[in-house]
């Protein structure tokens, strides 16, 4: 199986406006220069539309999805509008959306599902919270949350799973490189336990605290695919060089 390019996408979560296409231009000028890289920027919702006519190379993706494809669910999208407003893919489960709107693991696989329906890429984010690392289960908590997340019909061609530590988000602070390289080991197996051969081909990225002074170490770790990137990849300066450390 092709070894996929690195993926390295970035979550403006609630955050930027319609002037900030700027900084999505000023990225989509400097991957270029990168085009063994698969780049991506997740906007609010409400930007998606206008980044998609500027973002050359670099991939527009949602935030979240509804796993409905229409109907009587007030302020959510389904994967077909957000396709139609310019999204190629969506993130699904990040811990923010699981932790504030209490969504499940059987939620994610559905909302994934809808996704590949809608002939769109997802990216599935799992993770452990601080007091769960603690406990010594990370790697057992985080192979389950996959397992229960994952939609049956998975595979590389429209998946990624995203390994993202709660306590690592935004708090500056990362794993040892060891634990995130045991870990995406542990998800791997888990993947191919579940898809088979499909398993194999399935990019898993690293999120939580990546920035240009970590990147390098980080992407180098064996079976991280790439990166979801929150705060660094708010501004040119500080996401293009994360693009550029990202491995042939
Ligand atoms: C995220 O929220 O997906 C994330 C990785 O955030 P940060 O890079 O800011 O830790």
């Amino acid at each position: 199986m092709a070894k996929l390019p690195s993926y390295i996408v970035g979550n403006w979560k609630m955050n930027g406006s319609a002037a900030d296409v700027a900084v999505l231009q000023a990225i989509a000028q400097a991957a270029e220069a990168h085009p063994h890289v698969d780049t991506g920027i997740c906007p609010p919702a409400t930007l998606i539309a206008g980044f998609a006519a500027h973002a050359g190379q670099v991939q527009i993706g949602a935030q979240d999805c509804h796993a409905k494809a229409s109907g009587a669910h007030t302020g959510n999208l389904s994967a077909a509008m957000l396709q139609e407003a310019g999204a190629a893919y969506a993130i699904v489960g990040h811990s923010e959306r699981r932790a504030d709107q209490g969504e499940t693991d059987a939620d994610v696989a559905a909302k994934a599902e809808a996704l590949h329906t809608a002939g769109m890429g997802a990216i599935l984010c799992v993770g452990e919270t601080l007091e769960e690392r603690d406990s010594g289960h990370a790697i057992a908590i985080v192979t389950a949350q996959l397992a229960a997340s994952l939609p049956a019909s998975a595979s590389g061609d429209w998946l990624s799973v995203a390994y993202e530590p709660v306590w690592a988000i935004g708090t500056g602070r990362v794993p040892v490189s060891d634990d995130i390289a045991a870990m995406h080991a542990a998800l791997r197996a888990t993947l191919v336990e579940k898809l088979g051969e499909a398993g194999k081909g399935v990019r898993i990225l690293y999120g939580g605290s990546v920035n240009p002074g970590n990147a390098t170490e980080i992407l180098a770790i064996p079976d991280v695919g790439g990166a979801l990137v929150g705060g660094a990849s708010l501004k040119a300066e500080t996401f293009v060089p994360i693009i550029a450390a990202a491995p042939r």
